[in-house]
């Protein structure tokens, strides 16, 4: 059994959160382990706790276009959430249930090890850029021991709000070029709160 499938029977038996007791099923992540691109999004929705599987709902079928868009197939990258429980009535994630859930994306991560981290909506963002604003940094890159961090709109805010489909289309098309020109990219002095992360 690879470390990510023992990871994920972990995962299966956390009920840390109140949110566990109502799941139908755990939503770990899924994609080929040793992934260049990890995608990151909020927390599972009605169809992925129905099925076990991140993004497979309607903003799912919209990431599977847009990864299409780059020439990638989901399988041929790693799809993650912040929170692995799916909130009740889709409501935000709440503070305590991301801290919880923060383990096991940092395992995630530390096996699966991409070159690129793909963070999808604001709170995968907050995570990873701190203090930023979503509309401000979309479609923008940083660097942090040689690992790309890029913050992208939730693929569900563009289906819902017509005017960000082009913007989230413009940034993932960029990707392909970061991941070939990643000396390009300067390397970010570390944040303290980014240090308490990784
Ligand atoms: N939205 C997310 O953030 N994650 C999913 O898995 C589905 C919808």
């Amino acid at each position: 059994m690879s470390a990510l499938s023992e990871l994920y029977g972990e995962i299966a038996h956390c009920y840390q959160c109140e949110i566990a007791k109502y799941r139908t099923k755990v939503v770990p992540g899924e994609g080929v382990e040793d992934a260049d691109i990890m995608f990151i999004g909020e927390a599972p929705g009605w169809h992925e706790d129905q099925q076990g599987r991140p993004f497979v709902g309607p903003a799912g079928l919209y990431l599977d276009k847009l990864l299409a868009s780059i020439n990638l197939k989901r399988e041929q990258v790693y799809i993650a959430n912040v929170i692995k429980c799916r909130p009740q009535g889709n409501r935000d994630p709440l503070s305590t249930e991301i801290q919880n859930c923060r383990q096991w994306l940092e395992r995630q991560i530390e096996l699966i090890c991409p070159r690129m981290i793909v963070t999808l909506g604001r709170y995968s963002m907050a995570m990873f850029f701190p203090g930023e604003s979503i509309s401000k940094i979309h479609g923008t890159a940083q660097k942090r021991d040689n690992v790309i961090y890029y913050a992208m709109y939730h693929p569900a805010a563009a289906l819902h709000q017509q005017r960000l489909r082009q913007t989230i289309e413009a940034d993932m098309l960029k990707i392909p070029s970061l991941l070939t020109q990643t000396e390009i990219i300067t390397e970010a002095k570390p944040q303290p709160q980014q240090l308490t992360m990784f």
